[in-house]
């Protein structure tokens, strides 16, 4: 069984993420794939995410319907700042046997070494590097091992999406349209 984790902020889930996912369950066959909101990222210290319960609301509007795809609050249980080693551990005890694939953005590689305990994770899951505009191709840097999908590269991200709502601008065609009544009903990102 192969499964893939995608750990993120998701603040919120936007189109890129779900043909992030959409690439990854057709490219590498995945039998299934979590979508796994952190409680804090440890590369976004400052930031004060949205609520995890409005984060997580909006990821389950966005994955209506799809059977392929689980959201997993396990970090946002744990709390403080999260750990991809820690959940990936939870994994590897849960489904002995499956292959773990870790799905990242482009962008997130050359942190990779950085990662807590990089060589047991790097031992315990395997990456799904993604094309994201802007980045330029680079490896995947030692020890970690994984494959690098062709994707569709969308340039959106959250942070885009937080600055279109705070200045009155549209997020309808960067969003599933549900998750864009619910930013709109719930006056996020104001
Ligand atoms: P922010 O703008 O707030 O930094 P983000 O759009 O990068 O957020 P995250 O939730 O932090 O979204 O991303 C989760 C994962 O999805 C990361 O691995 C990130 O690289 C990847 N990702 C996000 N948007 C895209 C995209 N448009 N194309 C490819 N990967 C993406």
């Amino acid at each position: 069984m192969k499964l893939g984790l995608f750990g993120g902020s998701f603040d919120p889930v936007h189109l890129g993420h779900l043909l992030v996912a959409q690439a990854a369950c057709e490219e590498v066959g995945l039998d299934r794939l979590y979508f796994i909101p952190a409680a804090q990222s440890p590369f976004k210290p400052g930031s004060e995410p949205a609520p995890a319960t409005e984060r997580a609301r909006l990821l389950r509007l966005a994955l209506a319907g799809q059977t392929r795809f689980e959201i997993d609050l396990q970090e946002v249980a744990r709390g403080g700042v999260s750990y991809t080693i820690d959940t990936v551990r939870d994994y590897a005890q849960r489904f002995p046997g499956a292959e773990l694939f870790w799905l990242i953005g482009a962008d997130h590689m050359p942190t990779l070494p950085k990662w807590r305990e990089a060589d047991a994770l790097a031992a315990a899951v395997r990456f799904i590097v993604i094309p994201r505009p802007g980045q330029v191709p680079t490896a995947l840097p030692a020890p970690f091992r994984g494959v690098e999908l062709h994707g569709f590269p969308l340039g959106v991200s959250s942070s885009q999406i937080r600055a279109r709502v705070k200045a009155g601008l549209p997020i309808g065609g960067l969003v599933p349209a549900a998750v864009a009544e619910a930013i709109r009903n719930n006056r996020l990102y104001l």
